[in-house]
């Protein structure tokens, strides 16, 4: 008989912020996959009973590819077990969630997906930036920084990430970091907007790095800042204040 396979995002970070039904589906499952994005606290509660499968870092070399977690959870369903993927923050936002659900579809497989808060909206917002505001930003943009914008072949149109009105928030962007600010800023956009980088959001060890498009590139390399952290480009990041909202879950 077929098992059961479910995508579960464990929030940002810390147990107070997971859903009730990832806790449950969690604690229900016969095979846990995951990665080191959801953080120490949640990893630490995967039960004892599972098999518990470690997919690899983030930002960082993959222990198994994309194809061998696909394998090995359509493998482990067809075995009649109860299977979770388990990934940071939400699992259809920059998670290869979709590239999951078609391939179990593909076998025929059911998928519950379980929503997780994402980090692009709540790490920000840990430390006071709304990623919307009346006076600066009437929307935001997610964005892959995965993309160096450098290359022709890029999916992002930098020319118009430029021009919108609004938020940018940036995962996955410590890296290509200068080559984005540059392409912004080369693209029209004031080189005096302000950027915020949050790294290990809702972490113990969180840091905040302010500055602006023309100087967070140089900031973040003086701070050594790196992966995970969310970075936040435009008014909204006036609202952050040193030290205020920094409680950690
Ligand atoms: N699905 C996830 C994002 C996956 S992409 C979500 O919805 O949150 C991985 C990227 O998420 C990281 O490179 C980083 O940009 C961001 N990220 C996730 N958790 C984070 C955290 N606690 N602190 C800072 N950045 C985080």
């Amino acid at each position: 008989m077929m098992g059961k396979a479910y995508l579960v995002g464990s929030g940002p970070g810390g147990l107070g912020l997971m859903t009730i039904r990832a806790r449950e589906v969690i604690d229900s499952a016969d095979v846990v996959l995951y990665d080191q994005l959801p953080g120490e606290e949640i990893l630490a509660t995967l039960p004892e009973s599972a098999e518990r499968i470690d997919c690899g870092k983030y930002g960082g070399s993959h222990t198994l590819e994309q194809h061998e977690i696909e394998a090995l959870m359509v493998e482990r369903v067809k075995a009649g077990k109860t299977v979770v993927r388990l990934k940071g923050g939400d699992p259809f936002l920059f998670g290869r969630g979709g590239e999951e659900i078609e391939t179990l579809r593909e076998h025929g497989i059911s998928v519950e997906v379980v929503p997780g808060v994402t980090s692009a909206i709540a790490v920000p917002e840990m430390v006071g930036i709304p990623v919307t505001h009346r006076r600066y930003a009437s929307q935001v943009t997610f964005i892959t920084g995965h993309e160096d914008p450098t290359k022709p072949e890029s999916a992002l149109d930098w020319e118009v990430l430029a021009r919108l009105k609004g938020t940018l928030v940036i995962l996955m962007g410590v890296k290509n970091l200068p080559a984005i600010a540059a392409a912004l800023t080369a693209h029209g956009k004031d080189p005096a907007t302000p950027v915020a980088i949050i790294e290990r959001g809702l972490r113990p060890d969180q840091r905040v790095t302010v500055g602006t498009l023309a100087d967070i590139a140089e900031k973040a390399r003086a701070a050594g800042v790196r992966p995970p952290a969310v970075i936040v480009i435009g008014g909204v990041v006036e609202l952050y204040v040193g030290g205020e909202g920094q409680a950690t879950p």
